[in-house]
């Protein structure tokens, strides 16, 4: 890796042009940009970009930077003073490759070294560099915030402007400020108020939905209010509205708690309003109320209130509707929870979807597990791969090799896993998974394929090869490795992810799942749009028939998609349903047909929650997640 940096640096100094030239490589990886924003967190302990962590507004992040080349490449925006300090920013030190590589396998350093490239020869060259000019409004907020946290400045408000999403466009606002205190959130909304500005509130990576977007007006960017305060007595964390799932979670693991948590850089603050917050550990934490003790906002007049009081807005209530924004929420009390050092996770391999969620149903009514979760065999080896064609050469191995379709992931103490085992044949445990992600190049091969072809007859081969006295043979066949995993990433790259796959937490389903790291290369592919469905559980039939139905609408528009998972809540009386669509958002063509596939899916859903009320789809949670649970559910 360092020698690729040193590389592209010598490269840069010897074709130092006097003209500004876009760089088509560079052009191409811009445009793919997820907005995961996992270059907003340092989730491979490779440090954070310092140019990002700094400035903190997103268009100093790898994200915004290439945002920033693709409007460049397109002439949506000049060179600003702002543009000339973000690339003079950029030290190429390499850690945006080695964080994007590992989820979306794009190598944003191209990006960056082109960006430098550009801005560098248009300041040689003479060209004009323009300094937008302030307004009234503008410099009323600076007056707010400071000079360098509110700005006009194109190449920020850029960053702001768009997301993969597919109904979204360009919506570019007039504004980008980034509050440090409650105290200027309150002034900043009294100002729009004044002004009739209308204002979004903004996360880390983006909603892909377009609703963190105002056009012509502003964006509220909450990244610098970081705070976190534990109350370990009171097991609570304080959490400002700019803490990311990752960094609550880093910091209360420190004390051998853990809290309830989304994607690793979604913000806390953000995720309990906008859907309350759902994982793997919903199964024992639960969702929306559950997860939090008290929370601050700033209303939409500018006071504050405080969900405690009791003239405060009913935000525990939940209706089935569309809701507007109750105002902005600057504080959140999350529950946290203690954890055992016994904990461990186990996955329980099946054949069918109606046995798989049963057993995950068994284990809510009888409260076994912290997080139980029934995942896809490809959501699997998506995961498990750490490149796309690796994916593909192994896509066959879970369902056809060995006879899994679906496997239920249970992390709890041992006296959980031990009532699982026990409830079951055979397991994927730690060590098993170990052998299968660091063998995984090798079940491409013939040897892997001569062993199961072997063991072809009446039983699923997973429940002969998937017993502990087999370990020893599937080491000998796959001979599984780091350095073998390794050789599947790019020959720069292999040195660092050597070392990355040789650590613990890569093969761990607690760390992975506490982290959320297991779900992060979902989108490598194609950009993901989640649909998240409520259901009944005992009707499995029911979740069965809308499982079928996102698979028929996703084949009929032609749109790639997958199951996601299904957790259960509240002692298996009802569930979390995740089923993904996937789109290449800067193909027109593949647009088009997911959002017909997203109209098709809507109507679906509606369909199904005509028939029973018990289903209900995160559409109308929006806004709502801060209801109590029992309301979401049940009412
Ligand atoms: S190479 Fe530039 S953009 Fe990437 S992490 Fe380093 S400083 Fe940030």
């Amino acid at each position: 890796m360092e020698r690729q940096i040193t590389q592209l640096k010598v490269e840069r100094e010897l074709i130092k042009k006097e003209e500004t030239v876009i760089s088509e490589e560079a052009r191409r990886i811009s445009s793919q940009c997820r907005h995961y924003a996992m270059c907003k967190i340092d989730f491979l302990r490779t440090g954070l970009c310092p140019a990002g962590e700094e400035n903190h507004f997103v268009s100093y992040y790898p994200q915004g930077r290439m945002d920033i080349y693709h409007a460049l490449a397109n002439n949506r925006i000049p060179v600003t003073e702002r543009l000339v300090d973000i690339a003079d920013t950029c030290t190429l030190c390499g850690v945006c490759d080695k964080q994007c590589y590992f989820v979306t396998e794009l190598r944003p350093m191209k990006v960056m070294a082109a960006l430098k490239d550009y801005v560098e020869a248009h300041v040689r060259a003479g060209k004009e560099v323009v300094r937008p000019e302030s307004d009234r409004t503008l410099a009323r907020m600076r007056e707010v915030v400071g000079e360098k946290w509110a700005t006009n400045d194109p190449a920020i408000l850029v960053s702001y402007s768009h997301d993969p999403g597919v109904f979204t466009g360009v919506q570019t606002p007039r504004y980008v400020i980034m509050p440090g205190k409650r105290e200027e959130v309150s002034q900043i909304v009294k100002i729009c108020n004044r002004h009739h500005l209308p204002f979004a509130v903004r996360g880390n990576g983006s909603s892909v939905m377009g609703f963190v977007f105002a056009k012509d007006g502003l964006v509220m960017d909450m990244g610098r209010m970081k705070r976190i305060t534990l109350d370990k007595s009171n097991w609570y964390a304080s959490v400002e509205a700019g803490v990311a799932a990752f960094e609550l979670q880093k910091e209360v693991a420190k004390h051998g708690l853990r809290v309830n948590v989304a994607e690793p850089s979604a913000l806390v603050c953000a995720n309990l309003m906008c859907s309350g917050i759902f994982s793997t550990f919903s199964a024992s934490y639960g969702t929306a109320a559950n997860n939090y003790i008290n929370a601050e906002f700033v209303g939409l007049d500018g006071e504050v209130f405080h969900l405690n009081q009791r003239e405060a807005p009913n935000l525990f209530a939940f209706h089935k509707e569309e809701l507007p924004l109750p105002g902005v929420c600057t504080r959140a009390d999350v529950k946290v929870h203690p954890t055992t050092e016994d904990e461990d996770g186990i996955l329980v391999p099946f054949s069918g979807f109606h046995d798989a969620v049963a057993f995950s149903r068994e284990l809510g009514r009888r409260r076994i597990g912290l997080a139980v979760a029934v995942l896809g065999g490809e959501y699997m080896s998506t995961f498990m791969s750490p490149t796309e064609a690796l994916g593909d050469s192994v896509k066959s191995t879970f369902k056809e090799d060995l006879g899994i379709e679906y496997a239920v992931l249970v992390i709890g103490d041992r006296y959980a896993l031990q009532a699982v085992r026990s409830m079951t044949d055979v397991v994927i445990d730690g060590e098993l998974l170990k052998i299968f992600t660091l063998g995984l190049p090798r079940m491409a091969e013939g040897e892997w394929k001569d062993l199961v072809r072997g063991l072809e007859g009446s039983r699923a081969p997973y429940k002969i090869l998937m017993k502990p006295e087999m370990y020893p043979l599937l080491e000998a066949v796959l001979k599984p490795s780091p350095e073998l995993l390794a050789q599947a990433v790019e020959p720069d790259l292999r040195d660092f992810f050597m070392e990355l796959f040789s650590r613990h937490e890569m093969s761990n389903l607690v760390w992975l799942n506490m982290f959320r790291i297991i779900s992060s290369r979902m989108g490598r592919r194609k950009h993901a749009v989640a649909f998240i469905v409520y259901v009944p559980l005992d009707d499995i039939d029911l979740a069965a028939d809308i499982n079928d139905e996102f698979k028929r609408i996703g084949d009929s528009h032609g749109v790639s998609h997958d199951y996601g998972f299904i957790t259960p809540l509240d002692f298996g009386k009802r569930a979390v349903f995740e089923y993904d669509y996937y789109v290449d958002h800067t193909d027109p063509l593949d647009v088009q047909r997911m959002q017909q596939a997203i109209d098709s899916t809507a109507r679906m859903i509606e369909g199904f929650s005509q028939i029973d009320r018990r289903v209900k789809w995160i559409r109308y949670v929006l806004y709502q997640g801060f209801a109590r649970m029992e309301n979401l559910l049940y009412m």
